[in-house]
C-alpha cells in the first residue's frame, strides 16, 4: 500500500474564507438588490502596468522567431532577472550577487518548498496573527510549531526572549494581517537572537514596497548579521499586480550555512532537481518592474491603494477606534468596537452597511476581537465603505 503523508490528517480546516463566502452568498441571496463593499480581499484590483505589458508582448514575439526563441530557462532564474533584482537591492544599500537571488513562481510556492532545506525535527516559530500558510506548510511536514501570540501591547511586533526554542523563525514585515512593520532595532534583535541560537529566519517581505517611512527596513539584509541567519522571500504579486501572472524571488546568502551545509548551494541543488525554471515570458515581464519606468508605474498603482488606506484610516480616526497598519502596509488591523467578537463584527457590518472585511480570529486565536481591512479594493467602494462605517459606528458611539 502506498502510505499517504499522515500529517495531512493533522491539518485543521480553515473556515475563514469559506465562511466569508458562505455568509456573503447567503446575504446576497436574501438581498439580491444590495451591493457589497468588499474590503476583505487580499487580491489586487488594478491591472499590470504598461511597462510590464509591453515587455510581456515583446517576449511573446521573441518566442515566435527561431533566432529569439527560448526553450528551458535556467532553473534558478534568468540571469537578466537575477541581475535586475540584485540591482534593486543595491539601490537599498544591500550588496548581493546575482546567484544569491532565486526567481520563483511566487512567495506561496517558496514558503512551502523552502522547507525541503530543513530537517523535520526542527521547531518552527510562528508569530500570530499570521498568514495561514506558515502553520499549514509545517503541519504537512510534521514539524513542531511554537505559536508566539502578539498583542496590541507590543504593537503586534513581538520581541525574542529566552522562552523561545525555535530553529526556524517566520517573520512577516510589513505584516499580513496586522500591517505592523518591525523597526530596525526590533528586527536587529531577531537577527541577533537567530545568530545566537543558530536558527534561520524566513523573512516574508511580500509587502516591502508599501513601506513609506525611510527609517523602516525593506529587507532583512539591511541589518548587520542577517547574511548568516536569514532567507528573504519576496513576491511581485501585491507590489506589481502579479497575483495572476505569478512571479517572486528569494534571497539566500552564500554565507548561510548550518551544520556544515550551505543553504544557497542546497537550494541550487533543490531547484535544479525539482523545477525547470519560470517561463521566459513572465520573467521578461518581471524584469520590466525593475526598470526606472516600471518602478514609476508600479508606485503610481501602489499610491492608489495608499489613498484607499488613508480614507479608511481617517474614518477610524474620526470614530476614535484603535488600529495599526495602513501607513506602511496595504492592511489595516482594527479593534472591534464595544468588545464585539470578530465574527460578530463581521455579521454586524454585513447586515447593517454591506461592508465585508476579514475577522481577525481567522489568523490565529489572538486575532479574536480584531478585524482586517484590505486596501486593494476600488477607490469608489473604499470611500463608500468608509462613509458607511462612520455613519453606522458614529451613530452607535453617540
Ligand atoms: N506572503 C504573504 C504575507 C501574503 O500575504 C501572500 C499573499 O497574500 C503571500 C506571501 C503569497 O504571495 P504570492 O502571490 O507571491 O504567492
Amino acid at each position: 500500500m502506498a502510505l499517504p503523508n499522515m500529517y495531512y490528517a493533522d491539518l485543521k480546516d480553515s473556515y475563514l474564507f469559506y465562511n466569508i463566502a458562505q455568509k456573503t452568498g447567503a446575504y446576497l441571496e436574501a438581498n439580491p438588490d444590495k451591493h457589497l463593499y468588499r474590503m476583505g480581499i487580499g487580491d489586487v484590483s488594478l491591472p499590470l502596468c504598461d511597462a510590464v505589458i509591453k515587455a510581456l508582448h515583446e517576449a511573446v514575439d521573441d518566442q515566435a522567431a527561431k533566432e529569439s526563441f527560448h526553450g528551458y530557462m535556467p532553473e534558478c532564474g534568468a540571469p537578466f532577472l537575477r541581475e535586475a533584482i540584485a540591482g534593486y537591492y543595491a539601490q537599498k544599500g544591500v550588496a548581493l550577487s546575482a546567484d544569491e537571488v532565486f526567481v520563483s513562481s511566487g512567495a506561496s510556492d517558496e514558503l512551502g518548498d523552502m522547507l525541503d532545506l530543513f530537517d523535520r525535527s526542527n521547531t518552527v516559530l510562528v508569530m500570530e496573527p499570521a498568514y495561514p500558510a506558515y502553520v499549514d506548510a509545517n503541519v504537512m511536514a510534521g514539524r513542531k510549531i511554537q505559536h508566539l501570540p502578539a498583542s496590541r501591547e507590543n504593537g503586534f511586533l513581538p520581541a525574542p526572549d529566552e522562552s523561545i526554542q525555535a530553529d526556524i523563525i517566520y517573520i512577516c514585515s510589513p505584516n499580513n494581517p496586522t500591517g505592523a512593520v518591525f523597526s530596525r532595532d526590533q528586527l536587529q534583535a531577531w537577527v541577533d537572537f537567530a545568530n545566537k541560537k543558530e536558527a534561520v529566519i524566513l523573512f516574508d517581505a511580500a509587502y516591502e514596497a508599501f513601506i513609506e517611512e525611510d527609517t523602516l527596513p525593506h529587507s532583512i539584509f539591511e541589518l548587520e548579521g542577517a547574511r548568516t541567519c536569514a532567507i528573504e522571500i519576496c513576491s511581485l504579486s501585491k507590489t506589481a499586480g502579479f497575483t495572476g501572472t505569478r512571479l517572486g524571488y528569494t534571497v539566500i546568502p552564500k554565507d548561510l550555512s548550518r551544520n556544515g551545509m550551505n543553504l544557497n548551494a542546497m537550494w541550487v541543488r533543490n531547484r535544479t532537481t525539482k523545477t525547470n525554471g519560470v517561463s521566459y515570458i513572465i520573467q521578461k515581464g518581471g524584469a520590466a518592474v525593475f526598470t526606472p519606468e516600471g518602478q514609476k508605474q508600479i508606485h503610481a498603482n501602489i499610491q492608489v491603494y495608499k489613498r484607499n488606506a488613508k480614507v479608511l484610516m481617517e474614518a477610524l480616526d474620526t470614530l476614535g477606534i484603535w488600529y495599526c497598519g495602513g501607513k506602511n502596509a496595504p492592511y489595516i488591523w482594527m479593534k472591534c468596537p464595544d468588545g464585539m467578537g470578530s465574527w460578530e463584527f463581521f455579521d454586524y457590518l454585513l447586515k447593517e452597511i454591506q461592508v465585508v472585511g476579514t475577522p481577525g480570529e481567522g489568523f490565529g486565536a489572538c486575532g479574536e476581537g480584531y478585524f482586517r481591512f484590505s486596501t486593494f479594493g476600488s477607490p469608489e467602494d473604499t470611500k463608500e465603505a468608509a462613509r458607511r462605517l462612520v455613519a453606522l459606528l458614529g451613530k452607535k458611539e453617540g
